[in-house]
């Protein structure tokens, strides 16, 4: 349970309703008093003290005083014409990450942020330009999924942990962030509805296979072979690709959870018909689906997406070769583009204005 460096107060978004009951009693509060204020958080999503109105006053001013539910502002918010939202979120020490909300009819989903910056570096992704600022708490990570219904007026079914961050590189943050939203008490989101995005980190793909929270686990490949990936993601020099692979399939075996293979397609570096091939043939080797993204342009950066029409090719080609492959559409992305973008642009406005 963190305490604010800035503030002293303790953030309650981490915390579970028994946790939340023995914060509240350290401020001499009785057990019911916190079943209240859980169900005003959790079933009513109510994020100031003061809007809990069967609360005496006192007992507000003073839960106000030493405990935080939210704890960031709103820095900037970008609207794109699909109907997406992307906030700009800047905490008490002044760093700032993203959050976009996707809306389907059936579906909110929250695309969150779990680091302030990356570092990890991969050569395409804005979010690794600057490297690593801090690892986000799990309250922080919790807190976005409150922004983004705010900003969307409906309750959040979804989340995504594919903003801002490397979520296994924040292992202990990013799982007490899931508890959060899986807990029936809590958020109740439905466990399947949860996707953490990983580069590949083996060793943590193993320690979250054995972990009671059945989640999806999308797995960024980006390349098919070695030589290219290292190219991409600076940190497969440490781990093969066959290490990736047999994290995935402990993944699949432990929690019986296909496994999402995720691969952005860069103009002239891995769409040729040999990568598909290549990657139809990694995807044969474990129980997947293959979502092929388009790549979004970063202004400081040299990559390029395909056509349309090439990214359909080597989707198509992908099924030919047995892979249960998808286009995926990169829905919300005409406001402020992907990963990290919406942060670049505001700094790139604050540092040239
Ligand atoms: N660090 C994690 C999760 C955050 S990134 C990971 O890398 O998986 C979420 C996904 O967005 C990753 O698959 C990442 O490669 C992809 N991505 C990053 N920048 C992108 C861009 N400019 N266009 C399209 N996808 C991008
Ligand atoms: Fe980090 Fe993911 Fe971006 Fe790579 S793609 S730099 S791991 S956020």
């Amino acid at each position: 349970m963190p305490v604010s460096l800035y503030t002293m107060k303790r953030h309650v978004l981490d915390m579970t309703v028994a946790q939340l009951t023995g914060a509240m009693a350290d401020l001499g509060t009785r057990p019911f008093r916190a079943r209240q204020v859980a169900q005003w958080i959790w079933q009513k999503h109510v994020t100031a003290f003061a809007d809990m109105t069967d609360l005496p006053a006192g007992l507000r001013t003073r839960l106000e005083e030493k405990l935080a539910i939210l704890s960031a502002r709103l820095a900037a918010r970008t609207d794109a014409s699909d109907g997406a939202i992307k906030l700009l979120l800047e905490f008490l020490d002044g760093q700032r990450v993203e959050c976009v909300g996707i809306a389907a009819p059936q579906r909110l989903t929250a695309c969150v942020s779990c680091q302030v910056g990356c570092a990890i570096g991969c050569s395409f992704c804005a979010t690794g330009l600057d490297g690593l600022k801090r690892n986000l708490t799990a309250a922080e990570i919790v807190e976005q999924v409150f922004w983004l219904q705010s900003a969307a007026g409906r309750r959040v079914t979804n989340v995504v942990f594919m903003g801002m961050g490397e979520p296994l590189a924040n292992y202990d943050a990013t799982v007490s962030a899931v508890r959060a939203m899986i807990d029936p008490a809590r958020l109740g989101l439905s466990a399947r509805h949860v996707t953490v995005s990983t580069v590949g980190l083996p060793k943590q793909i193993r320690r979250l296979a054995g972990e009671d929270i059945p989640i999806t686990l999308a797995i960024s490949l980006h390349a098919p072979n070695d030589a290219l990936r290292r190219r991409l993601i600076p940190l497969a020099v440490r781990h093969s690709l066959t290490d990736v692979i047999s994290a995935a399939k402990a993944f699949y075996q432990a929690r019986h959870r296909e496994v999402t293979l995720e691969y952005v397609l860069l103009a002239g570096v891995n769409d040729s018909p040999t990568c598909a091939d290549e990657l139809a043939g990694v995807a044969g080797q474990l129980r997947c689906n293959v979502n092929v993204i388009r790549y979004n342009p970063v202004a400081a950066l040299e990559f390029l997406p395909p056509d349309e029409k090439a990214c359909q090719v080597f989707v198509e080609r992908l099924r030919q070769r047995g892979a249960n492959a998808h286009l995926r559409a990169s829905r919300g992305l005409d406001a402020s583009a992907a990963c990290g973008q919406l942060r670049q642009s505001v700094q790139h406005e604050q540092t040239t204005r």
